[in-house]
């Protein structure tokens, strides 16, 4: 089946390829080249449901006809010692162009500024399923803390911070396979290729 992912972000693309070998993964960029969704939702599954339904808009237009499955993600972590941020706001923390180096900092100094070395946090992934004019969404949990300093190169985006519930180090140092049985993603994933399997019977 074709997979058309809803998503430029390159971290992630790779992670779902690593995941999914035998499925051909197609950014959406490819095929309708790259263009802006705007995440108005307030939740991650109002924000996974908009670009998926961006995605399916934009095929339609252009009539596009080969057989496939649009699958969209909206990602982030949450910190309750810090309000509950930057949750649907992780990928623009720092501001809207913002990079993961700067985002990093960001938590890091206000982690600081409250004195906390290390608190409770999770990663929530929501993920939508377009298939035939209908829109299916999981969710994929992943707990752990995050700690004020980063610490390895591994994973992207907020992986150097987070300690993973069961482990010593974070994402950053952490086996990719470790983070694939663990990741928010990847549990969402695993209900969306379950739901994917039934809706292809
Ligand atoms: P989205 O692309 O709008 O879903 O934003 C997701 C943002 O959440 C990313 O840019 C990262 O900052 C963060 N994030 C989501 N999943 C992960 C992960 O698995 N590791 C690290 N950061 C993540």
């Amino acid at each position: 089946m074709n997979i058309i992912i809803a998503s430029s972000n390159k971290g992630k693309i790779k992670e779902i390829q690593s995941w999914l070998p035998e499925h051909t993964i197609t950014p959406y960029s490819e095929i309708l080249g790259s263009f802006e969704i705007e995440e108005t939702g307030k939740t991650f599954q109002e924000n996974a449901i908009i670009k998926a339904q961006a995605i399916s808009d934009k095929l339609r237009e252009i009539n596009y006809q080969d057989e496939h499955i649009i699958i969209s993600d909206d990602s982030g972590i949450t910190v309750p010692a810090l309000n509950n941020e930057p949750e649907i706001y992780s990928a623009r923390y720092a501001g809207l162009n913002a990079n993961d180096t700067q985002n990093n900092e960001k938590l890091i100094k206000n982690l600081k500024e409250k004195n906390l070395q290390s608190t409770p946090a999770f990663y929530t992934a929501c993920l939508a399923v377009a298939y035939k004019n209908k829109i299916y969404t999981t969710h994929g949990w992943m707990h752990g803390e995050v700690i004020d300093e980063q610490i390895g190169e591994g994973g992207f985006g907020y992986d150097p911070l987070f300690i993973p519930d069961g482990y010593e180090n974070t994402l950053g140092i952490l086996e990719n396979s470790i983070k694939q049985e663990l990741s928010h993603r990847s549990k969402a994933l695993r209900l969306a290729m379950k739901m994917i399997g039934v809706l292809l019977k």
